[in-house]
């Protein structure tokens, strides 16, 4: 369900970023940001939503309306040489295609990277990150593919999707999307995340698999110190608090690599598998390739 209150207005600062990821002692890649809105329309917001810690006013997310600057900052980018990353991840700050009956802009923007990028074959290359399903999905599905746009979906088992993300849509259609999406040519990617203990991860770790998307990742339940008090509920009280303020508190590492080593029983043979704000200690346990950060958010 999407809520239409959205504060429509023109981004006065620059909308490609360079975002270092946090906390440093875990295996991220650093990628660039389109800041093109802040904050996510899906009413209610998912409970572990980090951007409620981010965004006072997330009830009325600020969606930027200057696309033409928006359009002229990524051309520029796409001309830069010689960048620590070629991502440029458009679902950070908000849900990628939640904002697209306000203010369309996914047709122009694609547009430029098959002009700009594609066509002249350049490594630059958009990520689209979303819960939607199908309607949100509709303005790509009439478009042709483009080899350096990647759209990522993320799933969860579905009766903590209803729980705990009842704004997004229902997780079949999220899946429904995905497939029609790659059935057309597009670049699909996968996150398994938020992972949450009690909740069975066989069903939609084999719907993952059947998919056959071209990386997936998987995260665990975790929240930055500044989460919980925004969190109804006990979430998150599974969860063990970090020892410096600037960590993340999380399940204690045996439960994290119970949880990760089932999805891995489904998921290993199928594509490369990356983990998401994850200590090097558990990539190592896993035996997961840790130098070459298969994320979502990678090259
Ligand atoms: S879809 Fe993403 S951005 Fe939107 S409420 Fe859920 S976690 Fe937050």
């Amino acid at each position: 369900m999407k809520s239409q209150h959205c504060v429509l207005r023109k981004r006065k600062t620059r909308f490609v970023e360079l975002f270092r990821t946090t906390p440093t002692n875990t295996v991220c890649p650093n990628f660039f940001v389109l800041r093109h809105a802040a904050g996510c329309s899906f009413s209610p917001h998912c409970a572990y939503c980090y951007l409620k810690a981010s965004f006072w006013y997330l009830d009325r997310p600020h969606v930027f309306t200057n696309v033409t600057m928006m359009l002229d900052d990524v051309r520029r980018w796409i001309q830069r040489d010689a960048l620590e990353s070629y991502i440029l991840n458009m679902g950070n700050l908000s849900d990628s295609l939640v904002f697209e009956s306000v203010r369309p802009i996914l047709p122009r923007l694609i547009e430029v990277f098959r002009e700009e990028a594609e066509r002249p074959g350049r490594p630059h290359s958009l990520l689209l990150v979303t819960k939607g399903g199908r309607r949100d999905c509709q303005s790509l599905l009439k478009l042709p593919a483009c080899r350096n746009v990647m759209v990522s979906f993320s799933v969860n088992n579905p009766d903590a999707a209803r729980q705990y993300e009842q704004g997004a849509a229902p997780v079949p259609d999220r899946l429904d999307a995905a497939r029609r999406l790659k059935a057309s040519g597009w670049r699909i990617r996968i996150r398994i995340d938020p992972i949450i203990a009690g909740y069975d991860y066989d069903w939609i770790s084999d719907h993952v698999r059947k998919l056959a998307p071209e990386r997936v990742t998987l995260g665990t339940l975790r929240a930055e110190a500044s989460l919980p008090r925004y969190v109804a509920k006990d979430l998150f009280t599974a969860l063990v608090k970090p020892r410096s303020g600037k960590g993340l508190a999380r399940y204690p590492i045996k439960k994290r690599l119970a949880l990760y080593r089932r999805a891995l029983k489904h998921l290993r043979p199928v594509c490369p598998v990356g983990l998401c704000e994850e200590t090097p200690d558990v990539w190592k346990a896993l035996r997961l390739n840790a130098d070459a950060k298969p994320c979502n958010c990678g090259c």
